[in-house]
């Protein structure tokens, strides 16, 4: 498997009405952020991803949803199939974002069942893993990541359609991050665990990652991309975690 370029999401979470989308969509457009040498993604809200898709064709920048159904259709009210999300231009879903297993009640099987449909329509998957504890003893804390990725892998999870984001569950929206030791010892354990089949894939740090900390962090051995929240919200500085990533 050739060396993947650096991958870079911003989760807009549920943020920003369709015509905001399009600006910061037009924000990154004309700043050339998907032509830096990184793999760069937005995953605004639901209703801003066929408008922020359409603003993004050609750009380089790719689409993202926050999250799919794992069914492929039928009587599920309030749901969306990844066939929807493929048809609305996405290329790109979040599972497993500790706010939907916080929220929702989301477990590792549903994760995978999820996974599983979105390979099964052509997504590529952003699976999110982390722990909650930030005093967890580094044994702990691999071991609890490890059984999120042993039981939320899909079958049909290969280096080129999906990306692990390691996202301390205590670092997001927080302003706290772990050490560089923590982070690098974490994303080694993860790469440790991936079966063959993940050889070459990207692992990805999530986690108040801001444009001061994302050189220091995206430096880091095995960290190969971040994803980050409140700071993907403004062109400017998600602009600049896309620079320290190329
Ligand atoms: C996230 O949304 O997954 C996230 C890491 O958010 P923030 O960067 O705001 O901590």
């Amino acid at each position: 498997m050739p060396t993947l370029p650096k991958f870079v999401a911003g989760n807009w979470k549920m943020h920003g009405l369709p015509e905001e989308g399009r600006a910061l969509a037009r924000a990154l457009v004309q700043a050339g952020a998907g032509k830096k040498g990184v793999e760069v993604v937005v995953c605004p809200p639901l209703t801003s991803l066929a408008p922020v898709a359409r603003e993004l064709a050609g750009s380089g920048i790719a689409v993202g949803a926050q999250d799919c159904s794992p069914q492929d259709q039928g009587a599920y009210t309030g749901d969306v199939s990844a066939r929807m999300l493929k048809a609305a231009g996405c290329g790109h879903v979040i599972v497993g974002h500790s706010e939907r297993r916080d929220c929702h009640h989301e477990g590792d099987s549903l994760v995978c069942a999820k996974m599983t449909a979105a390979h099964k329509a052509g997504l590529s998957v952003i699976l999110c893993v982390g722990e909650k504890d930030p005093k967890m003893e580094n044994e702990l804390r691999n071991e609890v990541v490890r059984i999120q990725l042993a039981n939320s892998l899909a079958a049909s999870a290969r280096a080129g359609n999906t990306v692990i984001a390691y996202e301390p569950v205590w670092a997001i929206g927080s302003g706290l991050t772990p050490t560089a030791e923590q982070i690098s010892g974490t994303h080694r354990a993860i790469r440790a665990c991936l079966p063959p089949r993940l050889d070459g894939a990207r692992i990805i740090y999530g986690g108040s990652v801001k444009p001061d900390n994302a050189a220091g962090i995206l430096r880091l051995q095995d960290v190969n991309g971040a994803l980050p929240g409140g700071a993907s919200l403004k062109a400017e500085s998600f602009l600049k975690i896309i620079e320290a990533a190329g």
